[in-house]
């Protein structure tokens, strides 16, 4: 499952309201800390090493294992990226995946 940093940014956004104050925090800085790395890979491997930390408090990546949710997970909101980048011209100001954008 290859996923860009970008998207994976806007797969964490999507996160961020299921998480306990202090893990949005933590998320975040992984976020900001990432954006400040040369590497792609690097970028990645700090943000899901992040996400094997506040994965504990979505209860289905719980239920799942944190392996098999994300690769589920990356899926599914690539697919809805991908729907929404190509439809893009229909979004009015409730699109929530361009309220997404506005924080990543
Ligand atoms: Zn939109």
């Amino acid at each position: 499952m290859t996923v860009s940093y970008s998207d994976l940014k806007r797969i964490c956004v999507t996160y961020l309201d299921s998480l306990s104050p202090i893990n949005r925090t933590r998320l975040l800085n992984a976020i900001y800390l990432a954006d400040g790395e040369e590497s792609e890979h690097r970028q990645k491997y700090l943000i899901r090493q992040c996400l094997n930390r506040v994965y504990w408090d979505i209860e289905e990546a719980v239920n799942m294992g944190f392996h098999r949710f994300a690769d589920l997970d990356f899926k599914r909101k690539q697919e809805a990226f991908e729907y929404h980048d190509a439809n893009h011209e229909q979004c009015d100001s409730s699109c929530p995946i361009c309220k997404l954008e506005m924080i990543a």
